[in-house]
């Protein structure tokens, strides 16, 4: 499987498995997030996304619990996410759902995720989503010590319009390494809309999160039929299956985005990597893109 550096001393799969939906399963035992872990594994998916909101602030123990007693977490890259809090048994005392990219919890938040991951290191750290009340004085400089630190490899944003990338990058002397945005066939708006611009230009790969639009893409929203047709004509003219096809979409453009996958299926995990085999050439993408747009290019 290909491989993405994001800084000197950090690479991460082309793909990657997220764990948002890690205990929507029916079965959420360790072995079988083990067995998760090893499908990915087999073909070269190494890098795991996390947060510490995802399954109501305990999906990253369910990691934790699946890693214990093995050397699974040698074989990883972990990324989490912090800044986003809300009333729940973790955050007991908090009445209104809030975003926090203070010192203060910025760190508590790691201490917390490391302790739940039983990892004594992240490898990439994300604020999760803009805070409109963030000190970038205090979060740039709160970052830049915990790279200092050891405790997190790399720092990076999710959901930053560029001009949120920039205020931060600004207070920083450690590299913003990625963004991770919404990105797919259904949510394409990121191609024109300078997001995926910004980072082509400043050389920073993109995460493409829901890169199957959460499932939607199969679903029969009429919004997206047309969309769903010509992905389905092209799936079968080539051999692959219509999922294959998206993240095949996104893996074609220059910008070296790197999907996040979510499926809970191990049959489906098994053949995430078929997307790097279907050929998709410009017009095959354009084809695609104006289904999505719903009419020909101008
Ligand atoms: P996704 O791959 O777009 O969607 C996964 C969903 O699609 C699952 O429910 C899966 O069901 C379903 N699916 C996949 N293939 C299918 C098929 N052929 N037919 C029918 N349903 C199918 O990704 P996602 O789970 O929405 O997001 C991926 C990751 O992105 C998350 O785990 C998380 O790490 C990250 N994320 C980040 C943010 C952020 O704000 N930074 C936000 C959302 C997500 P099955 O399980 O049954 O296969």
């Amino acid at each position: 499987m290909e491989r993405i550096n994001i800084t000197r001393d950090l690479a991460l799969s082309r793909l990657i498995y997220g764990m948002w939906r890690v205990l929507d399963d029916s079965d959420t035992s360790p072995e079988r997030i083990r067995n998760k872990l090893d499908a990915c594994l087999d073909q070269g998916i190494t890098t795991i996304d996390q947060a510490a909101i995802y399954g109501g602030y305990q999906a990253e123990s369910a990691l934790g619990d699946a890693l214990e007693g093995t050397h699974l977490r040698d074989k990883i890259e972990i990324v989490t996410k912090c800044g986003i809090v809300a009333p729940s048994a973790r955050h007991s005392g908090v009445r209104v759902p809030h975003y926090d990219s203070s010192r203060a919890h910025i760190l508590e938040s790691v201490d917390y995720s490391l302790m739940a991951m039983r990892t004594d290191y992240i490898d990439l750290l994300l604020i999760h989503r803009p805070d409109p009340f963030m000190n970038h004085d205090e979060t740039g400089a709160t970052l830049d010590a915990l790279v200092f630190s050891g405790k997190v490899r790399a720092v990076g944003v999710s959901n930053f319009k560029p001009h949120d990338w920039s205020l931060l990058q600004s207070a920083m002397r450690t590299p913003l390494s990625t963004n991770q945005i919404e990105l797919s066939v259904v949510a394409h708006h990121g191609f024109t809309n300078g997001d995926v611009a910004f980072h082509q230009m400043n050389d920073t790969p993109i995460m493409a999160w829901s890169p199957l639009a959460g499932g939607a893409l199969f679903g029969d929203d009429p919004a997206t039929a047309r969309l769903r047709q010509a992905i389905s004509k092209f799936a079968v003219r080539t051999g692959f299956d219509s999922g294959a096809v998206a993240i095949a979409w996104l893996l074609a453009h220059p910008a070296k985005i790197m999907p996040i996958m979510g499926s809970n299926q191990i049959s489906r995990i098994k053949s995430f990597s078929q997307a790097f085999d279907v050929p998709m050439d410009r017009e095959a993408w354009f084809d695609i893109y104006t289904s999505a747009l719903g009419h020909p290019v101008p």
